[in-house]
């Protein structure tokens, strides 16, 4: 019988939930959910002088506002330190863990003379027991806890994306577990939790592969069951360099303000680095239900900002007027800009919504609908010229009192065309020149309706 699948995702809180690791946690919650099985988020703040709570809080935020739900958690390592002190005393008794009393200064002379001899720098277990018997403690030096690494043979793992892997122990050092001030190390802390959490599946970036083999040697000292690990490659960005503030946005939540919906980004990330065929665009219920190990990429995979933003605007062409409308309206207020008196938002939303790619393109659009326009000289001068005011005027007159509908604004439109011998465009790109200070707008007759009578006429008597 397989164990039921508990998967987790284990942050470190020193910034931003960024967009490689809402990848890592959404192949984790996906593999969980896929299963029937729980997802646990748990907090790394063992690094306590880079952890911060305004991290913590970003990270529960992303999490939140992508809806990666968790079943379990957050916990937190630095709650747990009893639990690290108790398995470090169960090492120790079965010889698996030792006191190292070597001082910095020490380890950086021993380092340098590997150096200076051409060997690569690793502990020589100088404070192992059998080359400590006898040795007089030094003063003043609190001791770190080491782990003894086995000397002889290898640790290999089926990695469920790499493949085999495998490695000799001569090549793994005495690693610290416990620091001076009792704080465990990454690889002990995060052995203790996955143990203690039952977790079956280790989803996680491929920078840890490193770490994995070292992990592996602390599960069998502790005699425990080893989990199955799958090492997700990194993501680069667009010259091939690992993905960093340098390539634009990484933060989950700059994509939130700047106007992603969280469906598009976890239908893009979930994308990035692994396939199911060609689809493209697929909900998250669909994703959970394809989602599966064996298709993540072996090769990095590269972050594609146009793609995303092409998929934001999939969703948003297809989004619910109403929605977008809730989405869009707090976009405006925050630039100062009410939405309760003017045309319905749902409505001129529903104008825009195939024309942009983000929520904010969709406030700008939406917003000389409710505040006054000042189109600029240069537009005027190029648009509204003296035989374009006079159909204008014109119009003005026919608004007053047309019936304010698509088709009846069309034919008003029609009649004053014709009445002045222009083209459609000659009068009606001067009237969006004039009503939203851009000479390009959806359908004129659209736009016409959507502003209503009103801010219509007073916009145009502004000109006319
Ligand atoms: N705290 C580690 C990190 O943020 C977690 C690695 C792991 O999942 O084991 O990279």
């Amino acid at each position: 019988m397989n164990r039921p699948v508990r998967t987790r995702f284990a942050p470190s809180p020193t910034g931003y939930l960024h967009v490689g690791g809402a990848r890592t946690a959404l192949y984790s919650w996906a593999y969980a959910r896929k299963h029937g099985g729980t997802f646990i988020l748990r907090i790394e703040d063992t690094d306590i002088e880079r952890s911060t709570q305004a991290s913590i809080d970003a990270i529960l935020d992303g999490m939140g506002w992508l809806g990666l739900d968790w079943d379990s958690g957050p916990f937190y390592q630095m709650k747990r330190l009893e639990r690290y002190a108790e398995v470090a005393r169960q090492l120790i008794e079965s010889g698996h863990a030792y006191w190292c009393y070597a001082s910095k200064e020490e380890l950086d002379a021993m380092r340098g003379a590997q150096r200076a001899a051409g060997l690569k720098p690793r502990y020589d277990g100088r404070w192992r027991p059998e080359n400590a018997a006898g040795k007089a403690l030094p003063a003043g030096v609190k001791p770190v806890l080491r782990f003894r690494n086995p000397d002889e043979g290898t640790v290999a793992w089926d990695d469920l994306v790499k493949g085999r892997i495998e490695i000799a122990n001569g090549e793994l050092d005495d690693l610290v577990l416990l620091r001076a001030d009792g704080v465990p190390t990454y690889n002990f802390g995060v052995v203790v939790d996955d143990l203690d959490m039952a977790i079956t599946h280790c989803i996680r970036g491929d920078d840890h592969v490193n770490n994995t083999p070292r992990q592996i040697n602390i599960y069998r000292a502790m005699g425990a069951a080893v989990p199955a690990f799958a090492h997700v490659p990194m993501i680069l960005g667009s010259d091939g360099e690992r993905l960093s503030k340098r390539h634009g946005a990484v933060s989950v939540m700059q994509y939130a303000e700047d106007g992603f919906l969280p469906e598009a980004l976890l239908n893009y990330l979930a994308r990035l680095g692994w396939s199911h065929g060609n689809d493209e665009v697929f909900s998250l219920e669909r994703f959970v239900e394809w989602f599966d190990l064996e298709h993540i990429s072996r090769s990095p995979a590269q972050f594609n900002p146009e793609k995303l933003s092409w998929l934001n605007q999939q969703y948003i062409k297809v989004r619910d007027d109403h929605l977008l409308a809730e989405e869009v309206a707090p976009r405006l207020s925050a630039r100062g800009i009410g939405t309760a008196v003017g045309p319905a938002l749902a409505k001129v939303v529903a104008l825009y919504k195939d024309r942009v790619a983000t929520l904010n393109e969709l406030a700008d659009a939406a917003e000389p609908f409710y505040v006054e326009v000042y189109p600029g000289a240069e537009l005027l001068a190029q648009h509204v010229t003296d035989a374009a005011r006079a159909a204008l005027k014109d119009l003005r007159n026919r608004l007053s009192s047309v019936f304010w509908e698509r088709a009846a604004l069309n034919q008003a439109l029609k009649d004053t065309v014709a009445a002045h011998g222009m083209k459609l465009p000659q009068l009606a790109i001067p009237l969006r020149v004039v009503l939203t200070g851009q000479p390009q707008t959806p359908s004129i007759d659209a736009v016409l309706e959507a502003f209503g009578r009103d801010i219509v006429l007073a916009r145009l008597s502004r000109h006319v």
